[in-house]
């Protein structure tokens, strides 16, 4: 078991949206569960000027992320400070480090520091050269870290710069590069449910399965995000992190060991084996965009896409992305990969459904549905793992129907199934990087989706429409072999 060692965390970013509704609610859980070490302390950092009782207020005492009785959540809000930086970058900075070697005297955090990088992605290489210059990245007492939010770059170019920039300041050992899907519980119960298992893994590979498929639908629309998703679209918003993310846990070797080194390095293998698509015939053929339309939903008129707030109305930033591939390795040569993501579908849900090849030699004459082996490993909502195959219908004959055997985090009853960010953020107070993304791991995912991206900025590929509440463009079925798979 790891130890949490005293420390101070640092928030830029803190009277953002991030703060108040994940990363304190977070903390806050994670100090019910006594899990935050005897010191320790919080220090929230923004331009907007507050005092630490106004902070409190807003991300604690008055949260409505927040429930417990007021005695408690008072006792946890005298852990919470806050710190104007004005406009007046240098002088902040030094104003900035006195308030934190004062707070570590007085909350005995021991020179720990972690710095939490919730701020517009611009600000993260300005930030991380602002502390070196103070001398807090230098671990000769006590140790400093960095978690940076997404997303982590634009493009392979972009990602490859900030990388560059941060290793300027601080070491890759010393950051995190967060991808909260990888903090969910299901996501990592993928490296279990193949690890410790006997009875996958002599199946996970081109002999048994026909393909692979990954959904991540969202009901909503882009609400009040237009603004950025206009400029990011589903393939940088959703693919190239959290989906390849999936998908390099789906496709990776055993490793060595439960080490984050080794499984990072697995990871990394598993990405750079995705087979890139730079033929402009392959990408039309195996990549499909969509954009959601008006519609009527429940009686009520849904807006489309170009009508959201903060969206140009002629913009061709796709809401919906399908993407087929393939994995050049051993263990995956020859098996379609199909993963999409999309917004206003007709349900909430993310899940990776690994397909079975049907018997090779098929003695009962209703056994279709032998076909329907599968392994659904569902994230969200109702995290859980299902198993689909086919049993004998009582009576006479051998009528063959759809079993599950299943399994839902939900039947665990009162144990309490910690959310992604408070995961994440303890991990990171441990110094175990396991669930964060490597330099290289983010590069690689890059290098894959940068051609899809070039593809479809330079206007070649269609953009289809599909009527908000529908799951999405029907030509999309085209994609998958067995036209109407995807149809839930
Ligand atoms: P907000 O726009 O709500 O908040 C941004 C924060 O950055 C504010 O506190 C703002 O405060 C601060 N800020 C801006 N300029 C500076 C500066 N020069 N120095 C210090 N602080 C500054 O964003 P979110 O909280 O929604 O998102 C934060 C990060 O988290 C982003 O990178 C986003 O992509 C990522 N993220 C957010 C998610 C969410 O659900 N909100 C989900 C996944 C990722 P002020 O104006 O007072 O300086």
């Amino acid at each position: 078991m790891r130890t949490t060692e005293n420390q101070l965390l640092v928030i830029f970013g803190a009277s953002g949206d991030l703060t108040a509704r994940k990363l304190v609610p977070a903390l806050y859980k994670l100090y019910q569960e006594k899990h935050l070490p005897e010191h320790f302390a919080v220090l929230g950092v923004a331009r907007s000027f507050m005092t630490d009782e106004q902070f409190r207020k807003r991300v604690a005492l008055e949260s409505k992320h927040i429930k417990d009785s007021d005695e408690f959540i008072a006792q946890f809000s005298e852990k919470l400070f806050y710190q104007d930086l004005g406009d007046s970058y240098d002088v902040s900075y030094m104003e900035l480090n006195e308030r934190l070697q004062d707070l570590n005297t007085a909350y005995q955090t021991d020179n720990n520091f972690i710095f939490y990088l919730s701020t517009p992605p611009s600000l993260f290489e300005p930030i991380a050269k602002n502390l070196t210059a103070q001398g807090l990245n230098d671990e000769r007492e006590g140790w400093k870290r960095l978690i940076i939010e997404k997303p982590f770059g634009y493009s392979l170019d972009t990602a490859q710069s900030l990388n560059n920039d941060l290793h300027r300041y601080f070491k890759e050992k010393q950051i995190y590069r967060i991808d909260h899907y990888l903090g969910k519980e299901t996501v990592q119960n993928i490296l279990v449910t193949r690890f410790a298992n006997s009875i996958f893994e002599p199946l996970w590979n081109r002999s048994y399965i026909h393909h692979v498929e990954i959904t991540n639908a969202e009901s909503d629309g882009v609400e009040s995000r237009g603004g950025y998703y206009d400029k990011s679209g589903a393939l940088r918003d959703m693919f190239q992190s959290h989906l390849l993310q999936l998908v390099a846990l789906i496709v990776m070797e055993p490793p060595l060991s439960a080490d984050p080194e080794e499984i990072r390095n697995e990871k990394l293998k598993a990405l750079k084996s995705l087979r890139l698509m730079t033929d402009p015939e392959v990408l039309e053929q195996n990549t499909i965009r969509g954009q959601y339309l008006a519609s009527e939903i429940d009686g009520e008129r849904v807006n489309g896409y170009r009508e959201e707030e903060d969206v140009d109305p002629d913009s061709t930033t796709e809401t919906y992305a399908a993407v087929k591939f393939y994995v050049d390795n051993w263990r995956w040569a020859d098996v379609p990969f199909y993963v999409r993501t999309a917004k206003r579908m007709p349900t909430k849900v993310t899940e990776v459904v690994i397909h079975f090849k049907s018997p090779h030699h098929q003695i009962f004459k209703n056994s279709n549905i032998n076909k329907d082996n599968k392994l659904v490993i569902r994230i969200q909502p109702d995290e859980g793992i299902l198993v689909k195959f086919g049993v004998k219908v009582p009576g006479q004959g051998f009528k063959v129907e759809r079993g599950n055997l299943d399994f839902y985090y939900s039947s665990l009853g009162d144990t309490h199934i910690m959310e992604a960010y408070e995961r994440l953020l303890l991990d990171a107070m441990q110094g175990d990087a396991t669930l964060y993304a490597r330099a290289d791991e983010v590069e690689a995912a890059w290098r894959f989706t940068d051609p899809i991206l070039e593809y479809w900025k330079e206007g070649n590929a269609r953009i289809y429409g599909y009527s908000a509440g529908v799951w999405g463009p029907e030509h999309a079925d085209e994609l998958i072999e067995g036209k109407g798979q995807w149809r839930n």
